[in-house]
């Protein structure tokens, strides 16, 4: 694909990193987490380039893909029959990329922590201008969950949730909230609104 360089216009060829097997090049999980592997150096003037692209993310052990699809349109379906158990989810953005592959390497319902992020989101802008809330850590020992608040002015904030509230959330989703299996589902903040306002109802 023909990337343009941002800072001197050079129109580069990127080979598109499309596909990734993390249980055959487990090398590249934390190029993901700190995106070094959407990262290509301009030969043109040295600067680098961060080149966004389609890319589906396959990590068999834990049984999910998740497809990075960052463009406008709408994504095509997949071409391949996934087998039985798998999670399949579509994200648009680079951080939700590298969140939900850390939510679901742990083995955590996401939809439940997507949950855990709305009610935080609506509790901090109160008080604080919130654009963005992510999943930082699982922390074993207290059983809290941490989430890092992106405020407009680029400030980070943490805040932590209590296991607890993930259990109940991730039992309310599980058993009343039916979500579709066998194609690539978006669960953002958006879906855990939908989702907030079907659990009130019911
Ligand atoms: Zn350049």
């Amino acid at each position: 694909m023909i990337v343009t360089c941002p800072h001197c216009q050079a129109e580069n060829e990127v080979k598109p990193l499309d596909h990734i097997n993390i249980d055959r090049t487990p090398e590249l999980r934390q190029k993901v987490q700190d995106l070094s592997c959407f990262r290509t150096e301009c030969p043109n003037c040295g600067e680098t380039v961060l080149a966004v692209q389609p890319c589906l993310y396959h990590d068999m052990s834990n049984q999910f893909m998740v497809w990075l699809w960052p463009e406008e349109e709408t994504a095509p379906r997949a071409e391949f029959d996934p087998l039985a158990g798998y999670k399949l989810r579509i994200v648009d953005s680079l951080n939700a990329f590298r969140e939900k592959i850390s939510v679901l390497e742990l083995g955590l319902d996401d939809r439940a922590v997507e949950l855990m992020k709305l009610l935080l989101f609506m509790q901090l802008k109160h008080d604080l201008d919130v654009v963005e809330i992510l999943f930082h850590e699982f922390d074993p020992r207290t059983g809290d969950f941490r989430f890092v608040a992106v405020l407009s002015d680029g400030a980070e904030q943490y805040a932590a949730m209590p296991g607890a509230a993930y259990r109940k959330l991730a039992r309310d989703v599980e058993e009343r909230l039916f979500t579709q299996s066998g194609d690539f589902v978006r669960i953002d903040l958006e879906w855990a609104a939908q989702a907030l306002e079907l659990l009130r109802e019911i």
